[in-house]
This record gives structure tokens, C-alpha cells and sequence, in this order.
């Protein structure tokens, strides 16, 4: 385990590398899971396994509406596509969900799903519930390669990029969850994306960018990037390109105001200092007064909460005169962790100097604790879970 007192080799791959067209995973039994394409790569996949191509690009237009607005999985109700064909596109394709291998309800109605990926890897996905919103928050990643020493999923040791139609199979199966197919503009619970579940997004670029196109396609899924958050450590050679491509509200991962203390909890920091990644910041196409960037600030008792933080993390935001705001994050202890969570005295007091600096700084109030859904908790259940399955192998009989 990572003692934060301890130099620590730059862990992880450093460099943005664009993630690989990858081919689709291949399912047992040979079909191809529809989720995840374009709308040029459905019409092709059709056009591919043999169908016509003015006919492949009709139907591909159709299947698209039935998936991504109806929330559709089983081609016998297309009743707009001939029924003769439905066992044509039955034998090649799926319209697949993730395999949810536990499904838990949190007494305050945040809720958690654990799925596994065709190839047997476990992540996770939350939705938590407020007044006057519901939030997912959406893994991009199995694991993490960027070990902030205060996070649970930057301890896993495996790492899969997560491809488009994983991730948006996670807003898919929540849709399915709470009932809200046809996609509708009104009345819907769940209104907000966020993520930040597991894995660093800017790691996964072109996966993120591709799924969140298809979350936000008017005529499916239909949420609006104004209403779609994605958090990244400080990959900072990838955040213009955020911004024009994806064009989604930011978050940063700040967690600390001095290079000492960033260079320990965020090693990214290393690589991308705090100057360079408000600089980033400030350049953020999109960003305005109307459109803030949120700064996350991890709470770590006598270590990033002082009042000197606080003021000094006033004077950086204002210093690259950022539209910001800022979000204290209790700290989520999990077992092992090296850090303690600030006292609830401190966090008001930090909060309230960078509020009186100008900055709104609310705290975060954890959520799903009962059911470790709280952030950086994401790793517990997933590991939990292989664990229990590797004793039941190994009292398996040979
Ligand atoms: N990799 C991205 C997004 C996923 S982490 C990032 O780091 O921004 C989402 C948020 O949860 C980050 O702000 C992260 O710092 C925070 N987090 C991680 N572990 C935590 C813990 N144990 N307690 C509180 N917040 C944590
Ligand atoms: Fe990765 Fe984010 Fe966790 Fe850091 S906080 S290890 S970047 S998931």
C-alpha cells in the first residue's frame, strides 16, 4: 500500500494515448451487440452482415429510434420494420444491456448497479435522486492507471478502458431501471449525468466522446450537455479538445493548492501542475459566468483543509479569473485508506472562507453510504465480489 509520506514513481500511463478503434467485444454466441454504434456504423453493421444498402440505411434509422428513444431490446416489436425480418436481424444482433450482477437500493433512494462486461470485468454505475434532479454517475474506465492515494479505484490493479456502448449501456440500463422509456423531454427522474464513477474519462477519449454523443442525440436519449458533467484528474493536453468535441460541462479534480501536496494525492500532478491545469481551465471552450467549471476538493484532515488552503485556493481561481465553483467532498475512508476525513468544523470553516472570497463552495453531502455508492467507494462492492468468487473456485471441486 501507498504511504503518502513515500516518493512514488509516476504510476500509470501519463501520456494520453488515443484509445484504439477497438473491435467489438465478442459475444458468445457470435451476434453483435448494436449498443454502443453511430448511427454510421449501425447502418453499416446491417449493410455488412448482407442487407441492401438503401435498405441498411432505412433500417439502420429505424432501429436507431427504437433503441435509443423507445428503449427497445427485442426486434419482435419494431412494428415499423417488417415482421418477416425480424428473425434476420435476430440471428446477427442484439440490443444488449449489461449484465447487472447486483442491484442494490440505498435507504436514502440512491441506488447502484454492479454489471460485467462480456469478458468478466465488474463496474459500476450509481443514481442518486434529489429534489429537483437525478444524477447518474457513469464509470469510464475498470480501474484507474492514475493512483490518487485517497481513492479506492485508483488501488485496483486492473485497467480496461470501457467501450462507447458499455458506457452508455449504463444510462440504458438505468432508463430500463426507473421506467423511462419513451425517452421524454418532461417529467423524467433521471436529468443529469456526471462522470465520475470509476476511471479517469480523458484516458478514454474517443469512447467518452462517442457515448456521449449518443446520450446526447435529440432524437434518443436526448439529455442536454448542459446537463452532463465530466470530471478528469487534470489531463490537461486532452481538455480543449473536451471541450470542442464533447462540449460538456467540466469538473476538475483539484483536491490541493500546493505542489506538495497535489504532487502526493494527485500524482498526475506531477506531469500537469496546477498552474498549467488552471491555465487549461481558463481556456475551456464553453466555460462562462453562465457555465461554470466545478473544482472538487477532497476534504483530508491536516492535509489539504487548513485555512491557509483556503485562501489560497481563493486567490488561484481568482488569480486565472475562472468562472468556478467549488465543491468539498467529505472523505470516503475505505479499508486501509491513509487519510481521515476532516472534522465537520473545519469543512464549515474552509467553506466559508472561500465563500466569503467570492466562490460558492457548498459540501457535498455523501450519498448511498449504506450501500458504499459514495465517491471513490466504487472499487468496494466490484472487489468484494471477485474476492467471494475466487474462494467459491477455489472450493469448487476439480
Ligand atoms: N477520474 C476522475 C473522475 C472519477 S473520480 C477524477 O478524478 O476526477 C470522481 C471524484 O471522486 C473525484 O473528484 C475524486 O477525487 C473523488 N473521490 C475519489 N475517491 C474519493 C474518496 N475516497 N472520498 C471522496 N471523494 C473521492
Ligand atoms: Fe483515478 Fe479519479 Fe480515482 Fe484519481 S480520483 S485514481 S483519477 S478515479
Amino acid at each position: 500500500m501507498l504511504t503518502p509520506a513515500a516518493p512514488m514513481p509516476i504510476p500509470g500511463h501519463i501520456d494520453p494515448v488515443p484509445v484504439p478503434r477497438a473491435p467489438l467485444p465478442a459475444r458468445p454466441d457470435g451476434r453483435v451487440d448494436l449498443i454502443g454504434l453511430t448511427r454510421d456504423q449501425l447502418r453499416d453493421a446491417l449493410a455488412d452482415a448482407g442487407m441492401e444498402p438503401r435498405q441498411a440505411k432505412l433500417r439502420g434509422k429505424q432501429l436507431w429510434h427504437w433503441i435509443y428513444n423507445r428503449g427497445a431490446t427485442d426486434f419482435s416489436v419494431m412494428t415499423d420494420i417488417a415482421k418477416a425480418q425480424h428473425p434476420w436481424l435476430a440471428q446477427r444482433f442484439v440490443i444488449g444491456r449489461p449484465e447487472v450482477v447486483e442491484a442494490q437500493a440505498s435507504s436514502d433512494g440512491t441506488r447502484k448497479w454492479l454489471v460485467r462486461s462480456v469478458d468478466g470485468h465488474d463496474y459500476e454505475c450509481v443514481f442518486i435522486p434529489d429534489a429537483d434532479r437525478g444524477t447518474l454517475c457513469v464509470s469510464s474506465q475498470v480501474g484507474c492507471t492514475l493512483n490518487c492515494t485517497f481513492c479506492h479505484t485508483g488501488t485496483m490493479r486492473l485497467v480496461r478502458n470501457l467501450t462507447a456502448g458499455e458506457i452508455v449501456g449504463q444510462v440504458m440500463l438505468a432508463r430500463d431501471a426507473l421506467g423511462e422509456w419513451p425517452s421524454q423531454p418532461d417529467g423524467r427522474m433521471l436529468t443529469n449525468i456526471v462522470l465520475m464513477g470509476m476511471g479517469e474519462p480523458l484516458y478514454n477519449f474517443d469512447n467518452v466522446r462517442d457515448a456521449l454523443a449518443l446520450v446526447m442525440d435529440g432524437d434518443g436519449l436526448a439529455l442536454s450537455k448542459r446537463r452532463i458533467t465530466l470530471s478528469t484528474s487534470g489531463v490537461v493536453p486532452m481538455m480543449a479538445r473536451a471541450g470542442t468535441e464533447i462540449g460538456v460541462n467540466l469538473a476538475v479534480s483539484l483536491h490541493a493548492v500546493t505542489k506538495e501536496v497535489r504532487d502526493e494525492i494527485v500524482p498526475l500532478n506531477r506531469k500537469y501542475g496546477i498552474e498549467e491545469l488552471l491555465a487549461a481551465c481558463a481556456a475551456y471552450p464553453g466555460a462562462s459566468n453562465a457555465r461554470r467549471i466545478t473544482f472538487e476538493y477532497v476534504m483530508l484532515k491536516d492535509k489539504n483543509d487548513s485555512d491557509a488552503d483556503a485562501r489560497e485556493l481563493v486567490r488561484l481561481l481568482r488569480h486565472y479569473d475562472l468562472p468556478a465553483k467549488v465543491n468539498l467532498i467529505p472523505f470516503n475512508p475505505w479499508p486501509g485508506a491513509p487519510y481521515e476525513c476532516s472534522t465537520p468544523d473545519r469543512v464549515r470553516r474552509f467553506s466559508q472562507i472561500v465563500f466569503e472570497g467570492g466562490i460558492s463552495a457548498p459540501v457535498r453531502t455523501p450519498r448511498g453510504r449504506d450501500i458504499d455508492a459514495a465517491c471513490g467507494q466504487l472499487r468496494t462492492a466490484a472487489e468484494r465480489r471477485r474476492r467471494s468468487q475466487e474462494r467459491r473456485a477455489e472450493l469448487a471441486p476439480a
